[in-house]
């Protein structure tokens, strides 16, 4: 069986201790994962503030030169990273709409070359002949990174990357359910960067918690639920450590009695399937006019039947399975909800097989705000349709949830959905399209989701704080 070591200032660490990934695709342990200690931590978060002077001090030019050499790193190891994401996520190569291990490489390239050509300008208040004032940011020190499962490699470069960017040094910390293509990545990065600059521990959240609580630790940056978002808030507080938290979201989508139903309803489909549903800004609830219901509910009943699931490393598969059995047993008790809430199954509704965690891609209609499977985040591939009459009411609807990350409004009417789409009470709105993000463009969550956001110079400002400089002339 594959094993890995920490990277710790620089250099690879066996612990001794390890735990066991799991191949989602037939529910066997493929990988040992090494098992960190609050010692380990400690020794990674002290390396990493060793590293901060000098990481910092090092020229805006050199540190995005040695950011682009990361993007040309993950390039030199697309197949190897993809395969190791297929395994551990149990996502095929290509998947459905190909968003799947590829498009996770291709994002995680894309991304990094992007951020390295961020820069923050400086804010020249006033300079005349009584004062100078200008504002300008500075790097915060050590930052802790805490990933989830769902796009491991993906989001923790979507952390990484942006902190190293603003001169900060970093100890990451993957989901204990898919460490590897980070565990590999950060070893990859250190063939570069200097030592201690990027440093990894894994292991259960206990670890994350030790990182979280750590007093040298200066900002946290969080992707995964919000339960668990609310506890690192709450250890935070205890030496007031900077956070951005990117949690869980429960994304409506508002469909308009215009739309064109034969090309509309794959792309709903795709923004609500695609790596089975867990994506944090996956489509999560549907409402639709009543007047194209039943037709679009049909719609996605058909494309669902027409999905091939199967092994991640099954070429052909455009769905895997889930990416755990916690999850699993997730969707198959809001499964059981819906249809005891009185919704109707119109395509799946099953698991399939008993090796492996897959379940069949799933429409239930007749259901409304206060069933189970509407309020609750699925992570699954379990769609609620849900019927509206007037638009305020659909609005209220999607509004009618504790989440807030993103929510789309569909129309062949651009401006009237525009109207519609910035009444929704999210972090990003999309018109004709659902959950697209960018390396340039901020995006977060409000309410429950979190709050910060990550991408671009917004992004990028949250790993400095605002330093003010005056000069009485
Ligand atoms: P999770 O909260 O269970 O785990 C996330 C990470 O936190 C893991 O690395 C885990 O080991 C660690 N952890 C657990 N307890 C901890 C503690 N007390 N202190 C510190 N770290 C701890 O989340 P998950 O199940 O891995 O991910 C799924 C969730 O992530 C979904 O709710 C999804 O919506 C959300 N998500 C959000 C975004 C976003 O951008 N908003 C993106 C992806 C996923």
């Amino acid at each position: 069986m594959s094993e890995f070591n920490l990277t710790i200032d620089g250099t690879a660490i066996n612990t001794g201790e390890t735990l066991d990934v799991i191949n989602p695709s037939n529910g066997e342990p493929f990988a040992q994962c090494p098992l960190a200690n609050p010692a380990l931590v400690d020794q990674a978060v002290n390396a990493a503030r060793r590293a901060f002077p000098q990481w910092s001090a090092t020229s805006d030019e050199a540190r995005s030169g040695l950011i682009h050499q990361l993007g040309q790193l993950l390039e030199q190891h697309q197949e190897e990273l993809e395969t190791l994401i297929c395994q551990e996520t149990g996502k095929p190569r290509g998947g459905l709409n190909f968003v799947g291990a590829t498009m996770e490489l291709m994002g995680s390239i894309g991304w990094t070359h992007v951020t390295a050509d961020i820069t923050l300008a400086d804010e020249i208040i006033q300079d005349d002949d009584e004062l100078f004032v200008k504002a300008y940011r500075k790097p915060l020190g050590v930052v802790a990174s805490i990933t989830p499962w769902n796009w491991p490699l993906m989001i923790a470069i979507w952390h990484v990357i942006p902190a190293l960017r603003a001169g900060n040094t970093v100890v990451i910390k993957p989901s204990e359910k898919t460490p590897l293509a980070t565990l590999r990545f950060v070893e990859l990065a250190n063939t570069v960067l200097p030592k201690g600059v990027l440093n990894i521990v894994t292991g259960y959240g206990d670890v994350g918690g030790a990182l979280v609580a750590h007093p040298e630790v200066n900002k946290i940056i969080f992707t995964g639920s919000t339960p668990t978002g609310k506890a690192i808030m709450a250890s935070a507080a205890t030496s007031l450590k900077r956070l951005t938290l990117e949690l869980g979201g429960n994304d409506a989508a508002i469909v308009l009695p215009d739309i064109d139903i034969d090309s509309v309803a794959p792309q709903l489909f795709g923004a609500a399937f695609h790596n089975n549903g867990q994506t944090c800004a996956c489509l999560k609830r549907l409402y639709v006019h009543e007047s194209i219901y039943d037709e679009v509910c049909q719609a996605l009943a058909e494309q669902a039947k027409a999905v091939v699931v199967g092994d991640a490393l099954n070429p052909d598969s455009q769905l895997g399975p889930l990416q755990n059995e916690e999850q699993l047993n997730i969707v198959l008790k809001l499964a059981a909800s819906a249809t005891n809430a009185g919704g109707q199954i119109l395509a799946g509704g099953k698991r399939i097989g008993s090796q492996g965690f897959f379940f069949e891609p799933t429409i239930v209609a007749g259901l409304s705000n206060g069933d189970e499977l509407v309020d609750e985040e699925q992570f699954g591939p379990i769609l609620p349709v849900i019927k509206y009459t007037d638009i305020d009411s659909a609005v209220a609807l999607a509004n009618d949830n504790p989440n807030g990350l993103g929510g789309s409004v569909w129309s062949a009417d651009i401006s009237a959905a525009e109207t519609i789409a910035q009444r929704l009470e999210c972090g990003t709105s999309w018109v004709n399209t659902h959950g697209a993000v960018q390396p340039d463009a901020p995006f977060g969550g409000t309410k429950q989701s979190g709050f910060g956001v990550e991408f671009g110079h917004h992004g990028l400002a949250e790993y400095t704080s605002l330093h003010t400089l005056k000069i009485q002339k």
